[in-house]
Formats: C-alpha cells, sequence, structure tokens
C-alpha cells in the first residue's frame, strides 16, 4: 500500500549543531583525502519488534547487520571513514501506539484521491508499535520513545532496524547520531544516504524534506571584473557545498500519487529545460550526472554510491567537530578485535570452538607472524594493536575479500597477524596483533601406576593426582625406586604417558 513512498528518505529533525559560523566552505580542496587519519565511528543496532514480539514474519539474522556494516564500509572507507559493528539488541515495542495511517485520500471533494494525509483512527492502538514505523504518529515520536528507555548509545551510531516503515529510511536529522532503517533497507543505497544525514550531509536539493530553489544556480563566486558575484549562495543555501550543483527536485509525484522524474533521462542525467529555476529565475545549467546519482539526491532511480569531494571534507569536519559525531569515535586498534568468539589459549583446544571472527566488508590479509614476545604477557592471546616487536612476512596464511559472504570464514588463524589492506598509509599499512601460540593444554590431573614386582604385571598400586601434584617439577626426584607408568590428563580429557624405572641412588 505504501510501496511508493518506499523509497523517500525523511528527516526528522533539525540539529543545533548547524553550519554557523561556517569556517569551512566544502569546496573542491580536499584531493588530500586518502592520505588523512582514518575515523573509526561505532554502530550499534536495535531491533524493533512489534508489542507481541513478533517481527513481521522476517527471519532477523545477525548477518544481515554485518552486511550493512560491510557495505557501508566499502563505500566510506575510500573517504578513510570507517564503522565498528559494536553488537545489537532486540527490543519490544509499546502496545499503546495510537493507530495512524498514512492514506492517498480526496481532499477536495471530486471524489478522486489527490493528496496522502495522515488519518487517526481514535480509540483503537497500533498493533505494529514501532515495529512498522509510520510516518505520521510513529516517526514523530519514535526517537523520544528509544532515547527515553535508554535504546540509544551516545558513543555510536544507532541504526534501528523495524521490520517495517512507511517511508525507506529516516535520520533523526542532520549531524546525529540516530537512524531508522527497516530490515530490507540494510543493504542499500538508503543506508549509505541516511548514515550520510548522520555524519553532516543535508539532501543536496535542500535542508530537509520538501524542495527548495534557494541555492542559485551561478557557481561563479566572483564576476569577470572581480567583483563579488552577488547572486553566488552556494556556500550557505540548501546544502551548503560548493560542488554540488543547485537543483530544486528531481522526484515530482504524478496525479496518482507515484514518483516520476521528468527531467531525468533514462542514462540519469539532466534534461535541461525552462521549466525548473531557481528562486532568481535561472533554469540549472550545473547538473550533471554525478548530482543526479548522487547519494543525497533524490533522483531515487538513479541514486547510486557517490559523494562529491566537498561532501567528503564535510562529513570529515562534522565526524570530528560536532559532539553527537565525535562522542561515536573510537579506535582504528577496534577494528582489529573480534565482535564475537575469543581465541584458544592453546592447542589443540577444546571442541566445539568459536573462533574470533571479525566484521566483513574489509579486503584482510592474515600474514605469517612469530613472537618471541618475551617482553609482553599475551596469555596465549595475540599482543596488543601497539606492539609490533614481532616479525611477519607478506605470506597470506588466510586471504579474505571485501565482498566474501561467508562471514563465518572471517577469522584469525593461529601464527598470523592482520593486515586490513584498507588502511594504507604510515603506521596503518603494518600487520598488527600477532597471534603465535605454541602452548599445549594444561595438565589438570592424572595418576602414578606402581608396578610393585618391577616388572609390567597386574600387582600395582595406583595414586590419583590432582593439577598441583601432577605438575610438581619434583614429582620424579620424590618417587622411590620402581618401575611407573606416569599418567598425565590435559585439559581436553587426553592422557599422556611416560614410563620411568627409578633406579637406586
Ligand atoms: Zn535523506
Amino acid at each position: 500500500m505504501f510501496a511508493q513512498n518506499d523509497i523517500e528518505c525523511v528527516i526528522e529533525g533539525t540539529s543545533s549543531y548547524a553550519d554557523t559560523p561556517d569556517v569551512y566552505d566544502y569546496m573542491q580542496n580536499n584531493t588530500d583525502v586518502p592520505s588523512q587519519e582514518p575515523l573509526v565511528l561505532n554502530v550499534y543496532f536495535w531491533q524493533i519488534k512489534a508489542p507481541d514480539g513478533s517481527y513481521g514474519g522476517i527471519n532477523f539474522t545477525e548477518d544481515q547487520l554485518l552486511a550493512c556494516i560491510a557495505n557501508l564500509n566499502i563505500f566510506y572507507n575510500s573517504h578513510q571513514i570507517y564503522f565498528k559493528y559494536r553488537g545489537y539488541q532486540s527490543v519490544t515495542s509499546p502496545s499503546d501506539n495510537p493507530l495512524w495511517q498514512y492514506e492517498w485520500i480526496d481532499t477536495d471533494e471530486d471524489n478522486i484521491p489527490d493528496a496522502w494525509v495522515c488519518v487517526e483512527y481514535p480509540g483503537q492502538f497500533d498493533p505494529n508499535g514501532y515495529g512498522n514505523i509510520g510516518r505520521c504518529w510513529d516517526l514523530s515520536h519514535f526517537f523520544g520513545w528509544a532515547n527515553s528507555n535508554g535504546y540509544r548509545h551516545t558513543d555510536a551510531i544507532n541504526i534501528y532496524v523495524p521490520y517495517g516503515s512507511e517511508f525507506g529510511g529516516a535520520a533523526a536529522g542532520v549531524i546525529s547520531n540516530s537512524t531508522i532503517l527497516k530490515y530490507a533497507k540494510l543493504v542499500t543505497p538508503s543506508a549509505t544516504h541516511e548514515i550520510g544525514h548522520n555524519i553532516g550531509l543535508y539532501h543536496t536539493r535542500a535542508k530537509g524534506n520538501g524542495n527548495s530553489n534557494q541555492e542559485h544556480d551561478t557557481r561563479d563566486e566572483f564576476l569577470p571584473n572581480g567583483e563579488l558575484n552577488l547572486e553566488f549562495n552556494a556556500r550557505t543555501a540548501d546544502d551548503n557545498v560548493m560542488d554540488t550543483a543547485a537543483n530544486t527536485t528531481f522526484r515530482y509525484v504524478d496525479a496518482n500519487g507515484q514518483s516520476i522524474y521528468p527531467y531525468i533521462d533514462e542514462n540519469c542525467k539532466y534534461i535541461p529545460n525552462l521549466i525548473e529555476k531557481d528562486e532568481i529565475n535561472h533554469p540549472y545549467t550545473h547538473i550533471t550526472n554525478l548530482d543526479v546519482i548522487n547519494t543525497m539526491g533524490d533522483a531515487y532511480e538513479c541514486l547510486t554510491n557517490y559523494l562529491s569531494p566537498g561532501q567528503v571534507y564535510r562529513m570529515r569536519d562534522k565526524i570530528q567537530n560536532a559532539p553527537p559525531l565525535s562522542n561515536t569515535l573510537t579506535e582504528v586498534a577496534s577494528l582489529y578485535e573480534p565482535y564475537k568468539g575469543s581465541y584458544p589459549l592453546y592447542y589443540p583446544h577444546p571442541q566445539p570452538w568459536v573462533y574470533p571472527l571479525f566484521q566483513p566488508g574489509f579486503n584482510y590479509r592474515f600474514v605469517e607472524c612469530q613472537c618471541d614476545c618475551d617482553d609482553i604477557d599475551t596469555g596465549g592471546g595475540p599482543v596488543p594493536y601497539e606492539y609490533t616487536n614481532f616479525n611477519s612476512t607478506n605470506t597470506s596464511i588466510l586471504t579474505i575479500d571485501k565482498n566474501e559472504p561467508n562471514y563465518s570464514l572471517i577469522t584469525h588463524p593461529n601464527h598470523t597477524a592482520i593486515r586490513i589492506l584498507e588502511f594504507n598509509i604510515s603506521d596503518y599499512a603494518v600487520p598488527r596483533r600477532c597471534y603465535d601460540n605454541w602452548y599445549s593444554p594444561p595438565i589438570i590431573g592424572g595418576s602414578i601406576i606402581k608396578f610393585n614386582d618391577n616388572v609390567f604385571n597386574a600387582n600395582v598400586t595406583i595414586t590419583p593426582q590432582d593439577a598441583n601434584s601432577i605438575n610438581n617439577s619434583n614429582l620424579i626426584n620424590e618417587l622411590q625406586p620402581g618401575l611407573y607408568n606416569i599418567i598425565k590428563t590435559d585439559s581436553n580429557g587426553n592422557n599422556q604417558e611416560t614410563v620411568i624405572f627409578k633406579e637406586n641412588e
């Protein structure tokens, strides 16, 4: 019923961290982004269920969240922006949300539906709660509800994942740490678009959800005679980014409420025309294919993962300087920590074992390493990220592509260190966390069998040993002369037998 709105993005609020005074102009002056410091943001997911605990018949899996993380990284990593998966929590919606529906109805009494309108059903409760977030009552209450119930982390980007919504995605605001992305949208350009809002980007056409012709077509800040061009306002109008062209909107709604794109051709190119104009009556002459496919545009059928250099510069600035975003920053080292599982502390290790798993979306090389590690106690695990006093080679024992679909393969083999190829500058481009474990299973007990006749026969005395006694380094010294079988039992339940004949001294 609401499929026609399924692609739309809505921004719920405006940020108090706006651009005044705007010290940056977000021009095409950031060709050095690949050499800039990586920025790593925490991401936490919230599965939003119906009041009865159901999830719209969808089989919710953690792999889908990881696929979202992978997608975000694959797109944003080229801008030296990274996302660290921090897990998820499942929460159940309240059962007393009032029922509203967004309906295409007749508003001018000609019996022909002509507009989308929010319709209240008094006295009824919404059986979906926030599990299917409507754009009428639900959306304006959801973020407040999540916040007041403790379902928001201030040190992470929070992605709320209902099973349905009457929109494609909804950021809590431009420069904010919360976004709604229904399950089916987690691995689509809607995800990169909404996160784009979170980390500082407006729509290219307007600051909010509507259309705007306020940004003027001209890109020229100065007139040919060197004077200021008073018509130039790209720095402060609409998206506040200079290298995205001015546009009013790409998407229109036809008489049946369907999205149409009358000035976009089948190749996602803008069709110049004299209908669409800025507020000072200039037709748009600078819109390129890159503006049409821009992640923050509204030509949804063309929308892809593209951002302009100015947008990238703006994001990196906001992430570092706006507290709602700078609070979500974490260390590069966190990406070298598993999101699940643990390291065996000895080999062979008990079975079954959940190995350390690393988030998908990176090109990993787990390269041969060797660590004496005399100056550090790792307890059998890998060395810390900061510790680089180990040897490694370029030989990859395990190679993982950023598009690897089987996430259970992304683990950390023994005697290897981790290279994440996306980090390709200076100190970041070296193998980290050598895991070089040669420990055997601990001996946890056993027994001493004494052959009383000093030959192998059934005349024996068996003395059980606990962990202390069997591991006593004086064990053999303290034995009386004679023939023995010393049985050591390790933590895996395996026995090692050692026969000794101790002579009279
Ligand atoms: Zn949007």
